[in-house]
């Protein structure tokens, strides 16, 4: 239903990603950014926000019988985070690898967590397909993404 709604039609492939309190504070919002955007993958939705208790434990729903569950839900509370969404076929399991390990001291250098964290991991990337249709519904409504023509395109794809 959503999934067919967010597609309108064709196969798309979304992942939300959110650049977490301590990137935001930290200033990393232009640098990480900047690292989805020099791959190539498509930007289509863009946010600065004060997450909700509602939303953050939603988010985190499968993590919520861990221990550290309360810890997590308060540190995505303890400041604004930036949530977007990109599109591209593949765009999932990639920007997986650009982000790194979920243990940023475990992170290869060249991953965003590798080379920018020690403990808090700065950024949140949705882990699968339906994950990232998920979590695009829950911080951005099914109608925010928009859809666009990136000029680049034909220098960017076969
Ligand atoms: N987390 C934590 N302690 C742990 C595992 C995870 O505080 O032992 C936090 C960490 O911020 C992580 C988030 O919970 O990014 C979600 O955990 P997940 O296993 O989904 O890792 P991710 O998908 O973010 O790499
Ligand atoms: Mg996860």
């Amino acid at each position: 239903f959503l999934a067919a709604a967010l597609r309108g039609g064709g196969a798309r492939w979304y992942k939300y990603v959110m650049i977490k309190p301590d990137g935001v504070q930290r200033g990393l919002v232009g640098d990480i950014i900047s690292r989805f955007e020099r791959k190539g993958f498509k930007l289509v939705a863009l946010k600065l926000f004060q997450c909700t208790k509602e939303v953050a434990e939603e988010h985190y729903k499968d993590l919520s019988s861990k221990p550290f569950f309360p810890a997590l839900v308060e540190y995505i509370l303890s400041g604004p985070v930036v949530c977007m969404v990109w599109e591209g076929e593949g765009v999932v399991k990639s920007a997986r690898k650009l982000i790194g390990a979920t243990n940023p001291l475990e992170a290869e250098p060249g991953t965003i967590r590798g080379d920018f964290a020690v403990g808090r991991n700065v950024v949140h990337g949705s882990d699968s397909t339906e994950n990232g249709e998920r979590e695009t519904a829950l911080w951005f409504g099914k109608d925010a993404l928009v859809a666009w023509e990136p000029a680049l395109k034909p220098w960017l794809l076969e």
